[in-house]
C-alpha cells in the first residue's frame, strides 16, 4: 500500500514538474518568437484600406498594426490585389487605375503611423525599419493585369514600390496561364508578353512571384528567368492536391533556382475538408439566414456585423475545422525535408483567406514558431523561415537589378477608384467550401 502510494506521490510530481516544464518551454518559445524577425510574404489587406483603418485594434478582421505589434509581426508584404476582368483596353486601364490607387492607400496610411510602421522597399529598407522597432509595410503585386500589355507600366509599379509581381491570379491574364482557370482549361503558359514582363523583372530588380501560376507557366518562369523566383503564398501539393499548390517537381526546380516557397493558410489549400456535423449544422444555419436575407451584399453594416462576428465564433469553436497550426506545420516540413531548410518561407495570406483555428490573426502567429521549436528547428532554422530565406532572394534580385526607370510618365489617375470594384468578393469563389472562407 506504501508503495503504491509512493508511486503515486512520484507520478502527481512527475506530472507537476512536467506541465511546468511544458509552460516553460511555451514561454521560451514565446520569447525566441519576438527575439528574432519575423516577416510575411504575402496579406490581402490592402483590399479594405479604404474603409479600414490599420492604425487602430480591431476585434475583427485578422491584421492591423496593433496587433502585428502584440503578435510579434516585423514585417509585412501587402498585396495590391487586383482581380482579374476582361482583357480588354477599359479593363486593364481600370485595373492600372485601381492598383495605382491601392499603393496610394498603403502609403496613406503607414504615413498616419509614423511611430508604429514605415515603407519599405529593399532589404536595407527592412533591416532598418525593423531595427529601430517599426514594422516594415513591403508592397507586392498579386496579379500581372494591371500591367496591361504595356511593359512600360511595370517599371511604373516598380517605381512605386511594388518589389514583386504575382504574374496572374485565378484567371489567364495578358502574361500567363493561370492555375486555376476553368474557362480555358488548356495551359499555355508564359505568352511572348509574359517573357518580356521575366525579363524585364529580372533586369528591374523586382521578384517574380510564382503562386497561383499554372505549372506551365512556372515552368517557362524557371527557364526565361535568370534570378532566384519565389511563391509568395503557396502550399504543397503532396498533402493536398490543390491547382495552387506546388508538385515535388516544382520544388525540386525552385531549389535549383535557388528561390522560397512561402507557406500559406488558407485551408482548402492547406489540408483535406474536416467536417465536424455540429459545425457543419451552426455553419449552416448562419449560411441559410444570409440566403434569406439576399446575400452578403445585400446586409446593412450591422447585419454584416452580426455575420462576421457568427461565422468568427464558430470556426474558433472548432478550430480542428477549419486547419491547425501543425498542418501548417506539416508543409514546413515537407519542403525542408525535399529541398532543404534554406527554401522555405511563410505567406500567410491573411486577409485574403489565410486563417488557421488556433492562429485565427496575426495575433497568434507566435504559435507557429512555438510549434516549429517542438518540432526541433533551432533558431536558425526559424529566422530562415521567418523570413531570412526570402530576404537572400530579394537581395540578390535586387542587387543584380540595374533599375531600369521607364521614361514613360503616367499622370496621376483621377477619381476612378470604385470601392465596390475592390471589395468584390470574386478573389475567394474558386472553393465553394465554407472551410475555406476566412475572409469576412
Ligand atoms: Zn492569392
Amino acid at each position: 500500500m506504501k508503495k503504491i502510494l509512493i508511486v503515486i506521490t512520484l507520478s502527481l510530481l512527475c506530472l507537476l514538474v512536467c506541465s511546468q516544464a511544458k509552460d516553460k518551454d511555451t514561454d521560451k518559445s514565446s520569447d525566441l518568437h519576438f527575439k528574432i524577425r519575423t516577416l510575411d510574404t504575402h496579406c490581402d489587406l490592402p483590399m479594405k484600406m479604404s474603409w479600414y483603418d490599420m492604425g487602430e485594434e480591431h476585434d475583427f478582421g485578422y491584421v492591423d498594426l496593433p496587433r502585428m505589434k502584440k503578435g510579434g509581426l516585423d514585417g509585412e508584404f501587402m498585396a495590391v490585389f487586383i482581380p482579374q476582368g476582361p482583357l480588354d483596353t477599359n479593363g486593364r486601364e481600370r485595373a492600372f487605375k485601381n492598383a495605382d490607387e491601392i499603393i496610394d492607400l498603403i502609403e496613406k496610411q503607414a504615413r498616419a503611423y509614423p511611430q508604429l510602421c514605415r515603407t519599405g522597399k529593399s532589404v536595407e529598407d527592412y533591416l532598418a525599419i525593423t531595427g529601430s522597432g517599426r514594422i516594415c509595410i513591403l508592397t507586392g503585386m498579386e496579379n500581372g493585369y494591371p500591367i496591361g500589355k504595356d511593359i512600360n507600366k511595370l517599371d511604373y509599379f516598380y517605381n512605386r514600390g511594388a518589389r514583386y509581381l504575382t504574374l496572374c491570379h485565378f484567371e489567364d491574364n495578358d502574361i500567363c496561364d493561370s492555375s486555376t482557370d476553368e474557362k480555358n482549361p488548356d495551359d499555355r503558359g508564359l505568352s511572348p508578353f509574359g517573357i518580356e514582363v521575366v525579363k524585364r523583372m529580372n533586369g528591374l530588380g523586382m521578384i517574380i512571384d510564382v503562386s497561383h501560376i499554372s505549372r506551365k507557366s512556372f515552368f517557362d518562369v524557371l527557364k526565361y528567368s535568370g534570378k532566384p523566383v519565389i511563391a509568395s503564398h503557396s502550399c504543397i501539393n503532396a498533402i493536398k492536391e490543390h491547382p495552387q499548390n506546388l508538385t515535388d517537381e516544382q520544388l525540386l526546380a525552385i531549389k535549383k533556382n535557388g528561390g522560397v516557397v512561402n507557406i500559406d493558410m488558407v485551408p482548402d489549400q492547406l489540408r483535406y475538408p474536416v467536417e465536424i456535423p455540429e459545425m457543419k449544422a451552426e455553419m449552416d444555419s448562419v449560411l441559410s439566414w444570409l440566403e434569406s436575407a439576399g446575400g452578403y451584399e445585400k446586409l446593412n453594416a450591422e447585419q454584416k456585423d452580426y455575420f462576421t462576428r457568427e461565422t468568427r465564433r464558430i470556426k474558433l469553436k472548432y478550430p480542428e475545422g477549419v486547419g491547425l497550426v501543425s498542418e501548417f506545420a506539416d508543409h514546413i516540413d515537407y519542403v525542408k525535408n525535399l529541398i532543404g531548410i534554406d527554401y522555405v518561407g511563410i505567406g500567410t495570406d491573411f486577409e485574403g483567406g489565410g486563417c488557421l483555428g488556433d492562429c485565427y490573426t496575426v495575433l497568434d502567429i507566435p504559435n507557429i514558431t512555438i510549434e516549429l521549436i517542438r518540432r526541433g528547428y533551432t533558431k536558425s532554422d526559424i529566422e530562415k523561415i521567418w523570413g531570412g530565406n526570402f530576404l537572400r532572394v530579394f537581395k540578390e534580385v535586387q542587387d543584380t537589378g540595374n533599375k531600369i526607370i521607364s521614361s514613360f510618365h503616367y499622370l496621376q489617375p483621377g477619381s476612378f477608384f470604385t470601392p465596390l470594384f475592390l471589395h468584390s468578393q470574386e478573389k475567394r469563389t474558386f472553393s465553394g467550401s465554407f472551410y475555406s472562407v476566412c475572409h469576412r
